[in-house]
């Protein structure tokens, strides 16, 4: 049993089961034993592969994105690049490569990042050392400057973040906890309903609300919409609202028992874009997409970057092309279709690269 695990099961015998909202935050983030607190999940030798570490095209085309929407907005002599959850650091080494291209971007550049993991942050500081960037940390998105123009990118947070979830029983939701049978945890129901839930379903429906990642797309579009800039979530999840469960623990790059090993697997929900577009909306701000990440990286021009590419390395052509092709799959557990992404500015901005019309 993972020490985790022994202290979830004393909680729950002292003070009775903990939603599931409250499960997922003490499996990720929990001080000492986390998941996300403990190690560097990333990449082959972890549980799980994200866009960036397939392909460094992905933050290339991102770094462009960015460098547009930067040359858009006037070329500001200050702009703060943040990235929320930079993982290894990948994606903001490879947008900062790409950027140099672009004259005055990079001396524009303030890099902003936003991480709890204090292992990840010590790989991010390398990644930045090794290329000469400073950079500042932030603990929350609550602490990042508010004095220049904002880019914020994230990639795979939000569905990091934890999730209510309900159960419809009788036209009535209760709230899905997690509680124990004596050894085990055990998935259970609150025995009174949720007041502020009214919509009817059939009984078994399962709802999903992400109260944290809708308070973060909330402060992301107040912030866009104070300081100026433009956010790109990139996220898998679905673009209509709908019931499902989609709780899902990762271990070793595949599917593992949600209540197994807390601290030990990944967990992560699909993230409702929906749900986010209107919370950024309710904020002022405007939403551009959801987009498929296809379509997205289609329309930002990775099969020219990659062609390139592979003619400048052509020892590395086949894994070029075939990183390429798994960021654009467009079948429904591809990358390319499962992988949504949403921009927002502010109402009177233009609409940034691939995202217009
Ligand atoms: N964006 C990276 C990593 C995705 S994994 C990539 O695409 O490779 C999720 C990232 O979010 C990790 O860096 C994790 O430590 C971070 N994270 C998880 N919960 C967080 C929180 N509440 N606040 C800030 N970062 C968080």
């Amino acid at each position: 049993m993972t020490p985790l695990k022994r202290l979830i099961l004393d909680l729950i015998h002292q003070g009775g089961p903990v939603s599931v909202a409250r499960y997922m935050e003490l499996a990720l983030a929990h001080p000492d034993h986390g998941y996300y607190i403990t190690r560097d999940p990333l990449g082959r030798a972890g549980d799980f592969t994200t866009a960036p570490e397939i392909s460094q095209v992905f933050g290339e085309l991102i770094g462009l994105w960015c460098a547009q929407v930067w040359m858009d907005a006037g070329a500001p002599s200050r702009v703060l690049l943040a990235e929320a959850g930079p993982g290894r650091g990948t994606l903001l080494a490879d947008i900062l490569r790409a950027c140099r291209a672009v004259p005055g971007f990079g001396q524009a550049i303030e890099l902003q990042l936003v991480e709890t993991s204090p292992v990840l942050r010590l790989v991010q500081e390398q990644k930045l050392l090794s290329l000469g960037a400073r950079a500042q940390w932030h603990l929350s998105l609550d602490t990042l400057p508010t004095d220049a123009p904002l880019l914020l990118v994230a990639n795979e947070f939000l569905d990091a973040l934890p999730i209510r979830q309900f159960e419809c029983r009788s036209n009535r939701w209760h709230e899905r906890q997690v509680g124990t049978d004596g050894a085990s945890l055990v998935f259970g129901l609150a025995p009174d309903p949720e007041p502020s839930l009214m919509r009817s379903a059939p009984d078994g429906s399962i709802l999903e609300i992400a109260p944290v990642a809708l308070e973060a797309v909330r402060a992301i579009a107040r912030r866009i919409v104070d300081q100026g800039g433009a956010a790109l979530l990139v996220d898998y999840g679905h673009a209509e609202p709908g019931f499902g469960d989609t709780l899902q623990a990762m271990r070793e790059h595949a599917f593992a028992d949600v209540l197994d090993a807390p601290g030990e697997a990944d967990l992560t929900a699909h993230v409702d874009f929906a749900a986010m577009a209107a919370a950024a909306r309710a904020a002022g701000a405007k939403v551009h997409g959801p987009l498929t990440q296809g379509d997205l990286l289609e329309r930002l021009g990775i099969g020219i970057r990659a062609a390139r590419l592979a003619v400048a390395a052509p020892e590395r052509a086949s894994d070029i092309r075939s990183g390429c092709s798994r960021l654009t799959e467009m079948t429904p557990t591809g990358m390319g279709q499962l992988f949504k992404a949403i921009a927002i500015t502010r109402p009177d901005a233009p609409s940034p690269p691939g995202f217009a019309g």
